[in-house]
């Protein structure tokens, strides 16, 4: 059985940037629908395997779990990726930011741009590679940088869930305020 992880503060923490009915739904029906669902397709199977594994194992093999096991992790990495204490990037991984795309505002740009362009639903996230220092990626559906031996640091969740109610279509609005007010970027430094 796969265990909910907390979410890391109230539903409500997140007002008005994304407001506590939004996030009672998106936790309380879309994470936990996920999770409902995984249980129900991989009791039997899987016992005592990692979350990041089962992902990993089931990538082009088995749809329908790996589906419902990259929901469950990015859901909970988006949790992480947000706070209700927001502060600026720190050092360390600012100096990252302006030496891979120039300066933070070309970064954010870039991030909106990305998560803009998602067609259709999915997930923008800052990744670290081993040859470029940061980058963005924009992936669909369910899909995960760690199905593809990447590292995330921080993830937005670009379905149409996670914004609808509180920007209706205005989705660039949405990621906008995502950095400028809630990124957790001490998680982000934490996954370097
Ligand atoms: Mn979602």
């Amino acid at each position: 059985m796969f265990t909910l992880k907390p979410l890391p503060y109230k539903p409500n923490a997140l007002e008005p940037t994304i407001s506590g009915r939004t996030l009672d739904f998106h936790y309380n029906k879309h994470h936990v629908g996920y999770l409902n669902k995984l249980n129900e397709l991989s009791a039997g199977k899987y016992n005592n395997v990692a979350l990041e594994d089962v992902i990993r194992q089931t990538c082009g093999k088995d749809i329908p779990i790996f589906n419902n096991a990259a929901q469950v992790y990015n859901h909970s990495f988006y949790w992480d990726s947000m706070t209700d204490k927001y502060k600026q990037p720190p050092e360390k991984i600012m100096q990252l930011i302006k030496e891979c795309f120039g300066s933070y505002e070309k970064f954010a740009e870039e991030f909106v741009a990305n998560g803009v362009g998602q067609f259709g639903s999915g997930w923008v996230w800052l990744i670290k590679s081993e040859t470029k220092g940061l980058e963005i990626l924009k992936t669909a559906n369910a899909d995960t940088p760690i199905a593809h031996g990447l590292a995330p640091l921080i993830t937005c969740d670009v379905w149409e869930h996670a914004y609808y109610l509180d920007y209706q279509n205005r989705r660039p609005d949405y990621l906008k305020l995502f950095l400028e007010k809630l990124v957790n970027w001490e998680f982000a430094e934490q996954n370097l």
